[in-house]
């Protein structure tokens, strides 16, 4: 067993906490990875604070993993010690299923291995990435190539995947008209991605605080959604809308935006129901989707893109007793734009 240091928290409304946790000895396929840098994704929050449904405390969120292998297992092929590497929100899955089988994993029929809040093959509750070390089959773990950081590596393995694959699945790209809601760390990823893929990219933020950043992201073309001028400007101007916001929003609204044949994929996931009005997508033959993460293989392709590309995400470094204050920061929208724990503080 290998003692991480780690932050966990122990109930909805509860402060993070120094904690020390266990990691299994290397099966044949397992490596070690000392983590040298975590993200915070808003879903840390949301399931921290137990909107996903029941939690078992206490609980060491934290799924946007960047290190360096310390240690593999006898069998292991990948990987070699002092590999860069990254995790995401998944640590294993069936590998048999249909969905396994054509690298979706993610969407695994007996149930992906979440990297925390799950359940891992030998019984044991699965802990994330705010800690010092983790242990993962080298089949869920990605390569961070050369020419991007650690620490700006950390978010593209949620934040970077969960807009990739839907911008990739939808055809983003020349001639496509693209807008991000939301310009958190989701949203900004998909801006910066979307702009590389060669559409045209519009963000609709809730102000027009982070306009200059936005345009600077890649964007376009830059909307405050309070301002009821916005919907009736852009009304059937979209190919594809990405929404990343992780609240309630009047869908309805935005489904007006798309146009003929227009796709809204959601991938922002509120604890709460959203509700439709199925007129707004029927008029238009809509569709509205939904997106989770990215398969491995993916995954890795999304990296090598970043890298082709030059994108990394905006990021301010925190120690590990900013967590808190970093989570009060996200809920209120003032996040430039990923939180990422220099895991060193621990
Ligand atoms: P984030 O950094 O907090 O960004 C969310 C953005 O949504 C905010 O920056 C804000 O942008 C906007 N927003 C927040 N509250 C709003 C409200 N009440 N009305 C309108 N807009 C609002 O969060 P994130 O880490 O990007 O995650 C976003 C969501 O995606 C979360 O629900 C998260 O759980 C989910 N998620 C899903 C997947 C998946 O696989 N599908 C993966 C990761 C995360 P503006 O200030 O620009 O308005
Ligand atoms: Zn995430």
């Amino acid at each position: 067993m290998t003692t991480a240091k780690a932050r966990a928290v122990d109930g909805p409304d509860k402060p993070f906490r120094a904690a020390e946790i266990q990691r299994r000895d290397l099966d044949l396929h397992d490596v070690l990875i000392e983590i040298k840098y975590a993200g915070i994704c808003h879903s840390d929050i949301h399931t921290a604070h137990g909107e996903w449904g029941p939690v078992n405390y206490p609980l060491v969120p934290g799924h946007e993993i960047a290190g360096i292998v310390t240690e593999v297992g006898s069998e292991v092929t990948k990987y070699k010690v002092g590999d860069r590497v990254g995790v995401g929100c998944m640590v294993d899955s069936c590998g048999e299923c249909e969905n396994c089988q054509k690298g979706e994993e993610q969407y695994c029929l007996k149930g992906n291995i979440p990297t925390y809040a799950g359940v891992d093959k030998y019984g044991e509750p699965t802990q994330g990435g705010y800690s010092t070390h983790i242990v993962v089959i080298e089949d869920f773990v990605v390569r961070i190539p050369d020419n991007i950081e650690l620490d700006v590596a950390a978010p593209l393995l949620c934040a970077g995947i969960t807009t990739y694959s839907p911008l990739n699945r939808w055809n983003a790209g020349p001639g496509k008209k693209v807008a991000v809601v939301g310009l958190g760390g989701l949203g900004h990823m998909a801006v910066k991605i979307a702009h590389a893929m060669g559409a045209e990219v519009t963000v609709l933020s809730q102000t027009l605080n982070k306009k200059e950043d936005g345009l600077q992201f890649g964007a376009e073309n830059y909307y405050a959604t309070s301002d009821p001028a916005t919907f009736e400007k852009l009304a059937g101007t979209f190919d594809l809308i990405i929404n990343t916001v992780s609240a309630k929003l009047n869908l309805d609204a935005y489904f007006s935006l798309l146009t003929l044949d227009g796709t809204m994929v959601n991938v922002g996931a509120p604890g709460e129901p959203l509700s439709l009005n199925v007129m707004s997508l029927i008029g238009h033959r809509r569709s509205f989707a939904g997106s989770m993460i990215g398969g491995i293989r993916e995954t890795q392709e999304m990296l090598n893109f970043c890298a082709e590309h030059n994108i990394v995400p905006n990021i301010e470094i925190i120690s590990a007793d900013q967590i808190d204050e970093a989570y009060q920061r996200v809920l209120a929208s003032d996040v430039k734009y990923r939180f990422v724990i220099d895991t060193s503080t621990m």
